[in-house]
């Protein structure tokens, strides 16, 4: 028989922290918690192969799933001592969803279930509190007939704000039961109305109503989205977990309250969260009422922090941190719900925190001896590095506050306010900037807020939907600017008597919770100590070593601070087209005989000493790769018909003979056409200005720093050894003419890109005439895949969104086809040569998946932007530990 539900608290824990596949991570932690001693109600989870199974078996259930939740719900009655629909104690429980990975954009959770005219009375004798009971049982319908039977939310709230607004109140907690009783009526005719069918009263069926709601949620276009944003299979489906109840809205000295064992945004240590008192879970993250700060020392005077409010559950809760905080060693993210002034824990799980975050609570946490520096180094996610790196305001900037809202997640952005989430996708794609402004988020949003650069919102805490989430992604946000009135009918937004209409622009500082009006200048950002500690950490364990691309003097610097090791890729033609240079780079090309050519190939080649030279003396004592014109020469033709005629001028040539000249350069399909060393092979004198320059520029360079430099020089879409060969022996021979005249020598490397599949295969071949191989990620998939570069844009799209492949093959390098390709290169450069240096330089050598894939092929370097640098000196760490862990197992 196959076990299907899994029991936890109550004195049988069934499961641990270790069975997040089969139980889902809140249901798994409930478990370890409840069996690590933490007070947990008691419940059960149903088991993620529950979900497969519903699915595989056109939604319905294995046949003995309803015994064993018969079995596992009686054990939860025995434990608590209260029976479920029992007309006079009544057992009520929770519902609620929990995959592998927490997902937004499921059904959530349903809390007071069991709950009908009946147990309601039961509920008000047996806890003497007829208000309570009938909160409860309005809270059950409402959510219950909102997210189990599709009636909008909104349509409860309607009816509640105008019960409240006749009975004068603004609080819920001073609504009365009677008041309560009526709002209950009219609830369940609004559900009648809006599906047809009555509440349903029999506990069993809204028991097997709310989980099937979390099945079908599983499946439903927000979970979908989600999922594909974050990479989740939709094959590891969700667990469903069943708990009893605890009430944290039966009185004052009852609370529920989220909060992290750290700061998430700057990962201070420091109990960091929100409680309401007398409220239940939704409360706190629906910013219905204002949350309250747990830590005294994190409250102003006029907020009420549970330091201080309940004193006794807060202690209880200190407790609580400290040991899940060594026993998961790690941070945590927690719910829990105080009932008279007893504190009971509903979820623990390892908490979503900013990047800034992640590094400070990685290095403290190896420093406080909780996990090894190893661990600190695998706790951070390279691309989340990206964050740090991101601008901040110009402090001199002027500015003109608009509003105050929480710093939810941190840099600084701006854009065009945007009140609804489809509108922000149609700015980002027409690559406008976008601000997403609400009154708070749901998962509804997430597309939306994913395509902005920043969120607002005017409503809820630090742990609302729009900053949990908008710290997940990275986005800029600002949460709960409640001095803002949206007016989404009117699209403008107001403070006061300024009014902001949608279109304008704002800018957000998640750094402060500011709110700017207008586009404010932003600067570079400065890292901080940690962040340098990190990457230290990081560069003791990697074997990769990391270059960067880049071919101007400011790339080179940022390259350089960011720790770059020297320059893996130096793109030339990047540099030929200065307003300086472009001139003489159309003459050379229209040039009808060598002389004439020869001349305006002369006249460029100060220009490149120049730009080699600067490159080297700021890469002084690290390797360069200089890589010699790779593109079709027809991109350097002018393009409109004045562009052409003022050449023409120049040039002392008709505008007819540049225009005949042009078609004639033009192809069908240049990117497999006269470009790379198939140019330097066409056009000889080119190459051998470049390789002059290259060696002129060392001899210079060297001399004036007195250390010796090593250029190395890369000839481009080399498909044959034959092609190296000839362009080879330009190079040798342009450099021992440089050698003569200047009566010196110095060391240098002549190496190829292997970017054609053809190079890739005979690699062995190749390498008897390159000192060095770097593999051209971007033209080998492109040439691999027979997909365009350029033009993939149109169907790539829809091939990743639908699973016909994994991801962007230009984004992360397609293991099975290129990443086989590249293998075969190593492998046949080095039978060849055993030493053979090799590294990567298409987009893939900064991206951390492609790094774990070049680790394991044995590259010697990575190569990518420089602002991936450190990105990508961590991922090569990770990589090499992953690797010592993998060969460990095996030996
Ligand atoms: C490549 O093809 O991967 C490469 C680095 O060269 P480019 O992008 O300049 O074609
Ligand atoms: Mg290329």
């Amino acid at each position: 028989m196959t076990k299907w539900v899994y029991s936890f608290g109550g004195g049988l824990n069934e499961g641990g922290a270790d069975m997040r596949n089969l139980l889902g991570g809140k249901g798994a932690n409930l478990a370890e918690m409840a069996s690590i001693g933490l007070p947990v109600p008691p419940g059960f989870t149903i088991t993620t192969e529950v979900c497969s199974a519903y699915y595989e078996n056109g939604n319905s259930y294995p046949t003995d799933l309803a015994e064993q939740v018969a079995a596992a719900l009686h054990r939860i009655e025995h434990a608590v001592g209260l029976t479920f629909g029992d007309s006079k104690a009544p057992l009520l429980v929770s519902v609620r969803s929990g995959a592998r990975v927490s997902m937004p954009g499921m059904m959530d959770t349903v809390l007071n279930l069991g709950l009908n005219d009946e147990t309601v009375e039961g509920l008000a004798k047996s806890s003497n509190d007829e208000r309570f009971a009938w909160d409860s049982y309005r809270r059950f319908i409402q959510m219950y007939g909102s997210v189990v039977m599709g009636v909008p939310h909104h349509r409860f709230e309607d009816i509640l704000e105008q019960a409240k607004h006749a009975l004068g109140v603004t609080d819920d907690t001073a609504v009365k039961a009677n008041d309560w009783r009526e709002i209950v009526e009219s609830y369940k005719e609004i559900v009648l109305k809006e599906t047809g069918k009555p509440f349903p009263a029999d506990p069993q069926e809204q028991l097997w109503g709310a989980i099937s709601a979390v099945f079908g949620s599983w499946m439903n276009p927000r979970a979908n989205t989600y999922r594909k944003l974050h990479d989740i299979p939709a094959s590891w489906g969700t667990a469903v977990n069943v708990q009893a109840m605890v009430f944290g809205n039966m009185g004052n000295d009852c609370a529920t309250g989220v909060c992290f064992t750290r700061d998430p945004s700057t990962g201070e240590n420091i109990f960091y969260g929100e409680y309401l008192v007398n409220a239940q879970g939704e409360d706190v993250v629906a910013g219905i009422r204002t949350p309250q700060p747990m830590s005294a020392e994190r409250a102003t005077p006029d907020q009420s922090p549970m330091e201080k409010v309940l004193p006794n559950a807060y202690q209880e809760l200190m407790r609580v941190r400290e040991i899940l905080e060594k026993h998961y060693r790690d941070m945590q993210d927690i719910e829990f719900t105080v009932q008279n002034n007893k504190l009971y824990m509903l979820q623990t799980r390892s908490g979503k925190r900013t990047a800034a975050a992640a590094l400070k609570i990685a290095i403290d946490m190896a420093r406080e001896g909780l996990i090894t520096q190893e661990e600190a180094i695998g706790r951070v996610p390279p691309a989340s590095l990206d964050q740090l790196l991101h601008p901040t305001l110009d402090p001199k900037a002027e500015k003109n506050l608009f509003a105050r809202g929480l710093p939810a997640s941190p840099g600084a952005a701006a854009g065009a306010i945007v009140f609804s989430a489809e509108e922000v996708e149609e700015y980002a794609a027409q690559g406008k900037d976008a601000i997403l402004v609400r009154i708070e988020t749901s998962p509804e949003d997430v597309h939306g807020m994913h395509a902005a650069r920043g969120v607002l919102t005017t409503r809820g805490g630090m742990t609302s939907h729009a900053a949990v989430v908008a710290r997940g992604m990275g986005r800029v946000c600002v949460a709960g600017a409640g001095s803002i009135h949206v007016d989404y009918k009117a699209q403008t937004m107001t403070v006061g008597s300024t009014t902001l209409k949608g279109g304008e622009w704002i800018t957000l500082d998640g750094g402060t919770g500011a709110v700017y009006v207008g586009k404010v200048p932003t600067i570079p950002p400065t890292l901080s100590g940690d962040f340098s500690t990190l990457m230290g950490w990081a560069d003791e364990v990697r074997r990769l070593r990391v270059r960067a691309n880049a071919e101007t003097p400011d790339d080179a610097e940022t390259a350089r601070r960011f720790g770059a090791e020297g320059i893996g890729l130096s793109r030339t033609e990047h540099m030929f087209f200065g307003p300086d240079r472009i001139g003489h780079v159309r003459q050379m090309i229209m040039a009808d005989d060598p002389t004439t050519r020869k001349k305006a190939i002369d006249a460029l080649l100060p220009f490149q000493r120049d730009d080699f030279a600067s490159i080297f003396r700021i890469m002084s004592g690290l390797p360069v790769t200089i890589r010699l014109l790779d593109p079709p020469l027809h991109e350097f033709l002018p393009h409109g018909e004045a562009e052409l005629e003022e050449v023409a001028k120049a040039l002392g040539q008709s505008v007819d003979a540049l225009r005949a000249r042009r078609s004639a350069l033009s192809e069908a399909n240049p990117m497999l056409g006269h470009r790379g060393c198939r140019l330097g092979i066409s056009y000889p004198e080119i190459y051998a200005m470049q390789v002059r320059a290259i060696i002129e520029a060392a001899i210079l360079v060297s001399k004036e720093t007195g250390e010796a430099i090593i250029p190395e020089i890369m000839i481009p879409l080399v498909g044959m050894k034959t092609e190296l060969d000839v362009t080879r022996k330009v190079a040798e021979n342009e450099i021992a003419a440089v050698f003569k005249e200047q009566n010196t020598t110095l060391d240098y490397l002549i190496g190829t890109m292997i970017e054609l599949p053809r190079a890739a295969i005979t690699a062995d071949q190749i390498a008897q005439s390159a000192d060095f191989f770097s593999f051209g990620t971007n033209d080998l998939t492109q040439t691999t895949l027979g997909l365009s570069r350029d033009d993939a844009g149109s169907f790539l799209p829809y091939y990743v969104d639908h699973g016909l492949l994994p991801k962007d093959p230009f984004v992360s390098i397609d293991r099975e086809g290129v990443g086989a390709l590249v293998r075969m290169g190593v492998e046949g450069g080095r039978r060849t040569k055993a030493k053979l240096k090799l590294g990567v330089c298409g987009e893939h050598g900064g991206d951390p998946d492609s790094i774990a894939f070049f680790e394991s092929v044995g590259l010697d370097y990575v190569s990518c932007s420089p602002f991936r640098v450190p990105v990508a000196r961590l991922a090569a760490a990770q990589a090499a530990l992953a690797h010592k862990k993998k060969e460990a197992a095996t030996s």
